[in-house]
């Protein structure tokens, strides 16, 4: 695929890099070209949120960072997450001690090994979700994303999804377990069935993340609970969409 070249001074200059990233992810085979397409649908409310991480989502992103220290925990990767922050979300692991597992809405294992290669190049050790011997599958699911790792989501009770599918957030939480996701959508299922629902673009927030889980390091476990405890997923939601209509409102007088 030809690249655009992109002018320092244009203004959407770091928007249009990220497409070449993007593009870069698809010709190398780590995305997929429906992941082309949730970017495009991402970016839409990033736009609409200022591009920026605003006190609501800092909020948010700090109380799942706290919840990942706490718990036994999972980040699962897709192909736009791996394309968009591999680096981060390994550094992400080993500072939350979770474990790391690919789990792709389009199958493909050539796919999946790609995407591993490229984990373990950040200095991933250990990747479920590829080893077929280990897979077991999420019941009465239909997509292929219902192949999970029994010694990683299957056994976990807190899954992080960055970039979910809503099909798959309802039946995780059948499985009770207690689901994080990263979605600039307010509206999606995902958001809504959520446990946490950081509504920002992964971009910033795993790195957010990575800070987050370095400043609170030394807060005790009773801290990071009563962090996690004071937390209402609907309230935020509810905030977010607020500053969404007012950015709207503000803009249109
Ligand atoms: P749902 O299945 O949850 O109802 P959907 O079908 O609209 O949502 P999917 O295609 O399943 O959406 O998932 C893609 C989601 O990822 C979209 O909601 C999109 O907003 C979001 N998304 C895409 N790129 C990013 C990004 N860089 N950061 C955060 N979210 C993103
Ligand atoms: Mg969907």
């Amino acid at each position: 695929m030809t690249k655009h070249n992109i002018p320092k001074d244009h203004p959407r200059a770091h928007s249009l890099k990220i497409r070449n990233t993007m593009i870069d992810s698809y010709d190398s085979g780590i995305l997929s070209q429906y992941g082309l397409i949730a970017h495009g649908r991402g970016e839409a409310f990033d736009y609409i949120l200022g591009e920026t991480t605003n006190k609501i989502s800092l909020k948010t992103i700090r109380v799942a960072t706290a919840l990942l220290l706490l718990s036994n925990s999972v980040i699962s990767v897709n192909g736009n997450s791996a394309a968009l922050c591999s680096k981060e979300l390994v550094n992400l692991a080993k500072l939350t001690n979770s474990k790391i597992e690919i789990n792709l809405f389009h199958k493909s294992s050539t796919r999946a090994k790609k995407i591993s290669q490229l984990l373990k190049n950040h200095g991933a050790m250990d990747i479920y979700g590829i080893n077929k011997k280990f897979l077991t599958q999420i019941p009465n699911l239909k997509s292929d994303r219902k192949f999970i790792d029994k010694r990683g989501i299957f056994s976990a009770d807190v899954i992080f999804v960055p970039l979910e599918d809503g099909d798959r957030t309802e039946f995780l939480k059948k499985m009770n377990k207690t689901v994080i996701t990263v979605d600039l959508n307010p509206l999606s299922r995902t958001s809504i069935m959520s446990d946490i629902s950081i509504i920002d673009n992964i971009i910033r927030v795993i790195p957010e993340m990575v800070n987050q889980s370095e400043n609170m390091s030394n807060l005790s476990l009773d801290d990071l609970q009563k962090i996690v405890n004071k937390f209402n997923n609907q309230k935020q939601l509810q905030l977010i969409l607020r500053f969404m209509s007012k950015r709207l409102i503000d803009l249109s007088t």
